[in-house]
């Protein structure tokens, strides 16, 4: 048996980073940028208005106050997108929108509130109003937003290596860039075995079961930021299992489930060593001990060969989905560019009992909760590897080191966070 680190040193060791490519920047969520961003313009472009008000010269609110109004000539009014032609002086004001550009002459924008344009509105009947008075004094610079205070032109903004998150497609748009070039998302080719399974939309006959592995693998691969490519299912035949792998040869990554233990009827093993090199190994895991890995001989989207790395992970359901976290994961991570893949972890009090018969790292299912300041961790229920419900019902895998022959109620195990679930926090 080999540790779970050793594994996964194994299996990222034969997965390298995939090439850069150029993006619309909406589709970039989650993927690791392959540049230096570098603005071309200042952010915001002109000095502008922080708030609805009037553009004057600070020296004209001097003595100022709400029972002795400072009054003021309005001599334009500008919104945001437009620029006002005229040059506030001693004694004029510009009533501004918020974002609008500063005029030239004015040093200070004094909000509506701080203004008797309420009352001016109610007398002039809907009339341009013709003069405002201030009603405080107001120091220069004040709600303006200055050019360049979010951005300077010519700054890096961003480094290649930044994993773009909502707030960077933000930025790279105010930068108005409609591309940016980010390491590609992995396409990795899912594949499930057994004569048992029948796919999700037909009527399920005696004796089968729907395949949950395929989807519940996708949605994993989607979630890290790869793109599925749903090969369906293969029979427990060679025949059938090399024309499934067949459709997936341009993939990045194939992963398969099921096939890889002892079974009579596991083949998959016996065609991947055919196809490409294939290694399995007992992983000192539970779930999910018998795991495959290798590569299989593929073509890229030109079709020179190359050799694609293949995870084959366990069949049953839980198992299959513990092992792609724990090993899967990472290997999305590393393609997609990304240096960092630890799961957030959170030290919990455990409320239940764990027993660990032969010295392997236990993962189990747990609910996650905090109270007083301290998080708590209880199973979710029964704990076999196809009790795929364990999974839903969980917020987290709760670990039991292989040095741990046992976790009673009220140790402080480790949990590894599948979700932040509102409620958790
Ligand atoms: P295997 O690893 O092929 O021996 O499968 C182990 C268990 O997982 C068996 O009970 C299978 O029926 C079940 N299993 C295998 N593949 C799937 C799948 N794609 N969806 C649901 N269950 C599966
Ligand atoms: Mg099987």
């Amino acid at each position: 048996m080999i540790s779970v680190e050793e594994a996964l040193e194994k299996l990222l060791s034969n997965v390298d980073v995939l090439a850069k490519k150029e993006v619309a920047v909406l589709d970039t969520l989650g993927q690791v940028l392959a540049e230096d961003i570098y603005s071309e313009i200042d952010v915001p472009p002109l000095d502008n208005s922080a708030m609805d008000g009037y553009a004057v010269q600070s020296s004209d609110t001097r003595g100022a106050g709400s029972h002795s109004p400072r009054l003021l000539r309005v001599i334009d009014t500008v919104a945001a997108g437009s620029i006002s032609e005229s040059e506030v002086t001693a004694g004029t004001a510009v009533r501004i929108m918020t974002g609008a550009p500063v005029p030239k002459g004015a040093d200070t924008v004094v909000r509506f509130e701080d203004t008797d344009e309420v009352n001016r509105r109610e007398i002039s009947g809907g009339q341009p109003i013709t003069e405002i008075g201030i009603l405080c004094e107001v120091g220069a610079g004040l709600n303006i937003r200055r050019a360049g205070e979010d951005i300077g032109r010519g700054t890096r903004i961003l480094a290649e290596g930044t994993v773009i998150r909502p707030a960077e497609v933000g930025v790279l748009a105010s930068l108005g860039r409609s591309q940016v070039t980010v390491i590609s998302r992995p396409v990795v080719a899912i594949l499930s075995t057994g004569d048992e399974l029948v796919e999700v939309g037909q009527p399920l006959p005696a004796g089968k079961i729907y395949n949950s592995n395929s989807y519940s693998v996708a949605a994993l691969v989607r979630r890290y930021g790869g793109v599925p490519n749903m090969l369906g299912i293969a029979l427990d035949s060679e025949d059938s299992l090399v024309a499934a792998l067949r459709r997936g040869l341009d993939a990045d990554m194939l992963i398969t489930s099921g096939g890889v233990s002892v079974g009579d009827y596991d083949v998959v093993k016996d065609v991947l060593a055919k196809e490409g090199e294939i290694g399995f190994w007992t992983v000192r895991m539970k779930p999910g001990k018998p795991i495959a890995f290798g590569t299989i001989r593929g073509s890229d989207r030109q079709g020179t060969p190359r050799r694609i790395p293949h995870l084959g992970l366990p069949g049953n359901p839980v198992s299959s989905m513990v092992t792609f976290e724990v090993f899967a994961r990472p290997a999305i991570f590393k393609m997609m560019g990304r240096n960092a893949w630890t799961k957030p972890t959170v030290e919990a009090v455990l409320e239940d009992r764990i027993v660990n018969t032969d010295g392997r790292r236990i993962f189990t299912r747990a609910v996650v909760e905090k109270r007083e300041g301290r998080y708590f961790a209880r199973l979710t229920g029964p704990q076999g590897s196809g009790i795929l419900t364990s999974m839903s019902q969980a917020d987290g895998l709760a670990i039991v080191p292989e040095d741990r022959v046992e976790a009673k109620p009220g140790d402080t195990v480790r949990v590894m966070m599948l979700d932040w679930n509102e409620e958790v926090i």
